[in-house]
């Protein structure tokens, strides 16, 4: 379960859907109306949309996103108050917006609203600059369109969940279960589908929940040496050679002592602590579930942990180590 705002989201697949043609399948997490041009159409015509659904009682289950544009600003005010009341996501698309300095200032005029926003952007107008501004904001979401960028996507979620502002979500072509999973495992906080096959949305959502019913943390990252983020620092060993940890740490804003006493300060008294019999004599330095490893398993056996209750002590450990890092 993934909460971002007032969002409810069971798995992180989000499918996005012309709002002329609503498809929804009721298995995806969220359910994006996408093609509202506030300059074409009016807020009414959002809103009728909306009664459409609940009409059709569809999607089962699936939090509602509704994606917006216009190049002034009082539409968008208006479908904010509208998305807010419906506890809808508002999926600000950055197109007509142009402006940093004009998006910096909606988001907060319609964060005001008590929504919760996303902004949609392309890689290419996300400046370092910008991405860092954004961390400052209220902003819920930054919805990365990585179309068409035949593989460079993951590297750009990389970079903008190492920021760690608002939560990600990725705009990609994807095509099968590991194309997602490798965003996800990048940072992505969700992945979001346009034109997909519905069948195949339907199953990738299930694949997800059902990879996350087992291993605990469905975006957990990679190892920092293997290319991850910031949160595979949860996975790393005592910092005792020279490997990608110190530059992580670096990025991370902190020394090498400072890793080591906040990470056994967190585990202190959880069942990361344990681990006799691995390489360091603690869970609180070994590597992914993923990773075979005879020693750990054994000693998680017999601490009597399961593979999935040490995924989610990780994924404890790293929102601990990166907060106010
Ligand atoms: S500390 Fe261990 S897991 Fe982390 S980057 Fe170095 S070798 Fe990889
Ligand atoms: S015991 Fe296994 S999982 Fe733990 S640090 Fe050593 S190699 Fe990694």
């Amino acid at each position: 379960m993934l909460e971002v705002g007032y969002l409810r989201l069971d798995n992180p697949i989000a499918v996005i859907s012309s709002y002329h043609n609503p498809a929804s399948n009721g298995a995806a997490g969220l359910f994006l109306l996408d093609g509202f041009d506030l300059d074409d159409v009016s807020v009414s015509v959002v809103e009728s949309c909306l009664r459409d659904l609940d009409r059709m009682n569809e999607p089962d289950g699936a939090a509602i996103g509704l994606s917006v544009t216009c190049s002034t600003d009082e539409p968008l005010m208006e479908a904010a108050r509208l998305a807010s009341s419906r506890l809808c996501l508002l999926d600000l698309k950055f197109t007509k917006i142009g402006d940093p300095l004009r998006l910096l200032d909606l988001i907060s005029q319609l964060k005001r609203t008590g929504v919760t926003l996303s902004v949609r952007i392309r890689p290419e107008d996300l400046t370092d600059d910008l991405l860092r501004c954004l961390k400052e904001t209220d902003l819920d979401l930054i919805h990365l369109d990585l179309r068409g960028l035949n593989g460079a996507g993951p590297k750009i979620v990389k970079k903008a969940a190492d920021e760690r502002g608002p939560a990600i979500m990725a705009l990609a072509d994807v095509g099968e279960f590991d194309d997602a999973k490798k965003l996800l495992s990048m940072g992505a906080d969700v992945v979001s589908l346009r034109g997909a096959d519905p069948e195949f949305a339907e199953w990738l959502s299930g694949a997800m929940k059902e990879y996350d019913s087992i291993i605990g943390w469905c975006n957990a990252p990679k190892h920092i040496c293997a290319g991850g983020d910031l949160r595979g620092l949860a996975f790393c060993c005592p910092p005792v050679k020279h490997c990608a940890v110190l530059g992580a740490l670096k990025r991370a804003g902190m020394t090498p002592e400072e890793f080591v006493e906040r990470k056994l300060c967190l585990a202190k008294g959880t069942p990361l602590e344990k681990g006799d019999g691995t390489c360091f004599g603690s869970f609180v330095w070994c590597c992914k579930i993923t990773k075979p490893c005879y020693l750990r398993d054994a000693a998680l056996s017999r601490a009597g942990l399961s593979g999935k209750e040490y995924m989610t002590l990780k994924k404890k450990l790293a929102e601990g180590l990166l907060k106010n890092s």
